[in-house]
C-alpha cells in the first residue's frame, strides 16, 4: 500500500448473528431443524397469521444470559420486546420482534489472544426471517426459519485490524460452541457478520462514518475485504469526497464491496413495544440458577487442567481437543500421579505409534490400569525404557497385562541397587587401565566401563543407571 493509504486507520465494528440451538423457535413451538422440506416447520405464529399470540422460549433466554454471563455483560433484571417494522416478503409479521429499547445483555468485553479487550455494547434476542429462494423468474418462500431465535451481538468499534477481528471471531466462536449456544455454521448461516468499517487520519480522535458490509461468509474473507474498503474510502477522501452511511454488500468472486441501500436510522423501522408479550423479568435467583447450569467455557477448562496438572498451555489444548486421550490421561493420572511421565509417553511415544498404525486416540485399546502398571514398571527400573517402549505399542492396540507378561517372557532387569553397585565395583577392579583413561579424562571409558556391566548382567539392567553407579565408584577414587 502506498504512503497515502499509510496516513489512515482502519476501524472496525462486529455485528453478529447466531442462531439458537433451541429445539423449537423464538415464540412458537415449531421445529428449528435446518433442511426440512419448505414450509413444514411452520405454524400459525411464526408464518404470521392474524390473531396467533407469541410465547417466549425460556431455553432462548438461558442461552443469551449464558453468553452474557460468559462475556461479563450486564444480564438486565427486566428487558422486553420491540417490533422493527418494515415490508419483506421473508418478514410475514411485517415487523420483526426485537429488543431495541432494553436489550437483556449490555456491555461486557472479549479479550482476544493478544491481550486486547474487546468491547461489547449489547446483546439481544430477535426471530429470523423466512428464506427467499430465486429460481428463474420466481421467487419462492421458505418460512422454515422464519422465528428461529437469534442472538444479536453489537461490538464497541474497538478493532483497528481485520486480523484483530478474525482473532475476536474465532475466540466468540469457541465460546458459543462450549457453551452450546450454537453450531456456528457461516455456511448454514447460523453464524452471520457484518463489518462495520470507516477510515480515520493516523491518531485522530474521532471516527470517520462508517459503511456496513453484508454477506461476508468465512472468517478468512475479513482480510480482503478491509483491504478493499479501506482503499474504496480512502480514496473517496482524497478525491474530496465524503462517505456516507451506507449498507454495501462483499462479493467474493471479485473481492470487492458494492453499494446496497443508503443506511435506515431507527426512525425508518417505527419501534415500539411489542404488546403481545409481557415484559421480561428475571431475578437474582433466575440468574444464579442459569449461572451453575453453564458448561465451562474451553478457556476456563484449559486453566484448570494447567492448575491441576502442571502442565502447559500446549498440552491442555491437545488433552481438550482428544476426549479419549484425556479420559485415558485422567484414568491413569488417578492410578499414577505423574502427569509429565504420562503426557510423555502419550503425546511423544503414543502420537508416533497411533501415526505409524493409521490409529486415532479412539482405536486405542490400553486400558488406564494396564498404562499404569507399565509406567510403574518403568519408574522402579524393573523395565529398560527399551522394553516399555515396545510394549507400549504393543498395548495400543491389544490389551494385556503388562506385569504378568515381563514376567513370563522375563523382562525383568536387575534392580536391586546393591547389586548394581556390587557390579560396579567389579567392573572397575577389572579393568584398570579403563579407569585410568577416566580418571586422565577419557569420557569414552565410562562408556566402555559400562559396556563391561552391562555384559556381566547379561543386559538385564538400566544402563543408565549402571552407569551412575560406576561413576559413583569412581568418583569414590579420586
Ligand atoms: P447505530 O446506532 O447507528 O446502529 P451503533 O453505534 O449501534 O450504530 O453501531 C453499530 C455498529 O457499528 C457497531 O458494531 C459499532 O461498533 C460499529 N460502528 C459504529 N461507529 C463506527 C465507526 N465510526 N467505524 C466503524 N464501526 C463503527
Ligand atoms: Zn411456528
Ligand atoms: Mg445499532
Amino acid at each position: 500500500m502506498s504512503i497515502l493509504y499509510e496516513m489512515y486507520e482502519t476501524v472496525i465494528g462486529l455485528e453478529i448473528h447466531v442462531e439458537l440451538l433451541t429445539k423449537t423457535k423464538l415464540f412458537c413451538a415449531c421445529s428449528t431443524a435446518f433442511g426440512g422440506a419448505p414450509n413444514s416447520n411452520t405454524c400459525p405464529v411464526c408464518a404470521g397469521l392474524p390473531g396467533s399470540l407469541p410465547v417466549l422460549n425460556r431455553k432462548a433466554v438461558e442461552k443469551c444470559v449464558m453468553l452474557g454471563l460468559a462475556l461479563h455483560s450486564d444480564i438486565a433484571r427486566c428487558s422486553w420486546f420491540d417490533r422493527k417494522n418494515y415490508y419483506y416478503p421473508d418478514n410475514p409479521q411485517n415487523y420483526q420482534i426485537t429488543q431495541f429499547y432494553a436489550p437483556l445483555c449490555t456491555g461486557g468485553y472479549l479479550e482476544t489472544e493478544g491481550k486486547k479487550r474487546i468491547r461489547i455494547r449489547e446483546m439481544h434476542l430477535e426471530d429470523d426471517a423466512g428464506k427467499l429462494l430465486h429460481r428463474g423468474k420466481k421467487t419462492l418462500i421458505d418460512y422454515n426459519r422464519s422465528g428461529v431465535p437469534l442472538i444479536e451481538i453489537v461490538t464497541a468499534p474497538d478493532f483497528s485490524s481485520a486480523e484483530e477481528a478474525v482473532e475476536f471471531l474465532r475466540k466468540l466462536r469457541e465460546i458459543l460452541l462450549s457453551l452450546g449456544i450454537s453450531d456456528c455454521k457461516m455456511q448454514e448461516g447460523s453464524l452471520r457478520v457484518d463489518v462495520n468499517l470507516s477510515v480515520k487520519p493516523a491518531g485522530a480522535e474521532e471516527n470517520g462514518v462508517r459503511a456496513e458490509i453484508k454477506n461476508v461468509n468465512s472468517f478468512s474473507e475479513l482480510v480482503p475485504l478491509a483491504a478493499f474498503e479501506k482503499k474504496r474510502q480512502v480514496d473517496l477522501l482524497a478525491a474530496g469526497g465524503r462517505p456516507v452511511q451506507e449498507t454495501r454488500g462483499w462479493d467474493g468472486r471479485t473481492q470487492t464491496t458494492f453499494f446496497m441501500r443508503r443506511k435506515e436510522t431507527p426512525r425508518d423501522y417505527r419501534y415500539f413495544r411489542e404488546p403481545d408479550l409481557p415484559a421480561l423479568a428475571l431475578t437474582d435467583a433466575d440468574i444464579a440458577a442459569i449461572r451453575v447450569k453453564m458448561p465451562k467455557s474451553a478457556d476456563a477448562v484449559r486453566q484448570e487442567m494447567m492448575e491441576r496438572f502442571g502442565i502447559s498451555a500446549a498440552e491442555a489444548a491437545v488433552l481438550q481437543k482428544e476426549p479419549s486421550l484425556y479420559a485415558l490421561f485422567c484414568e491413569t493420572y488417578a492410578l499414577q500421579p505423574d502427569p509429565k511421565r504420562i503426557l510423555n509417553r502419550l503425546l511423544q511415544e503414543g502420537t508416533a505409534i497411533l501415526r505409524k498404525n493409521g490409529q486415532t486416540w479412539e482405536d486405542v485399546r490400553m486400558r488406564a490400569v494396564d498404562f499404569a502398571a507399565l509406567l510403574e514398571l518403568g519408574v522402579s527400573g524393573r523395565i529398560s525404557l527399551t522394553t516399555e517402549k515396545a510394549l507400549l505399542q504393543r498395548m495400543f492396540s491389544e490389551s494385556f497385562d503388562p506385569v504378568a507378561y515381563v514376567r513370563s517372557q522375563d523382562l525383568i532387569q536387575q534392580t536391586d541397587e546393591g547389586e548394581l553397585m556390587e557390579t560396579a565395583r567389579q567392573v572397575v577392579a577389572d579393568n584398570p587401565a579403563s579407569v585410568r583413561d577416566y580418571l586422565a579424562g577419557k569420557d569414552r571409558a565410562l562408556q566402555y566401563l559400562t559396556g563391561q556391566g552391562m555384559k556381566a548382567l547379561a543386559g538385564r539392567a538400566d544402563a543408565k543407571r549402571l552407569q551412575d553407579c560406576i561413576r559413583e565408584v569412581l568418583e569414590d577414587l579420586t
